[in-house]
């Protein structure tokens, strides 16, 4: 793939909306949504400050863009995104008839555009989005990594200032074992990685 310069300005601009998601304390995910060559809507990963699992940075981005243009249906439309989709955010993006997506690094966790499933690529569904996977992969990834990374190292500090405790999530010798490591080598812990009894 060669990606033309248009590609690469619009993926910088999700990577632009995943900062603000990590500036409030929320996974690094962003997303932009373009029709004729005009952003018409951003998004940001935010479920936790929001109390709503369905708040992906693609969903964020599609309402708004559905909001814009009075319709639901963004046939006419590109959707740039700095993580591969889960399979929530396929299924908006099917629903709304997204001509063209473009996808960051790859999340062999919840990833539905190849990494886990392939519902893009599942031809029994009603539409077929294409599907630009890669672009700017190492900077999307990077946005996370160093997320972790700063998150990993607020978690030491406090646990020491606390005296030492050893809560797990995140630390190198604890208990998260939902981290996985995507193409590239980055570590990173996925977006559902919350305890399940809360
Ligand atoms: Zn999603």
């Amino acid at each position: 793939m060669n990606p033309e310069s248009f590609d690469l300005a619009m993926m910088r601009l999700a990577i632009d909306q995943a900062h603000n998601a990590a500036t409030v304390g929320e996974v690094p995910v962003g997303a932009v949504i373009v029709r004729d060559r005009k952003v018409i809507a951003t998004g940001y990963n935010h479920p936790v400050g929001s109390h709503d699992p369905t708040a992906h940075a693609e969903i964020h981005a599609l309402r708004a863009a559905a909001n814009q243009a009075g319709n639901y249906r963004l046939g006419d439309c590109s959707l740039y995104v700095t993580l591969e989709p889960c399979a929530m955010c396929c299924g908006a993006m099917i629903h709304a008839r997204i001509k063209r997506l473009y996808y960051g690094a790859a999340d062999p966790k919840t990833g539905a555009c190849g990494s886990v499933v392939d519902l893009m690529a599942e031809r029994r569904l009603n539409h077929h989005t294409q599907v630009h996977a890669g672009l700017l992969a190492p900077e999307c990834g990077q946005v996370l990594r160093e997320f972790f990374a700063a998150r990993r190292s607020g978690a030491a500090d406090s646990d020491a200032a606390r005296g030492g405790g050893s809560r797990g999530a995140g630390s190198e010798s604890g208990g998260s074992n939902n981290n996985a490591v995507l193409e590239d080598g980055i570590e990173v812990e996925f977006l559902d990685n919350q305890p399940d009894d809360e």
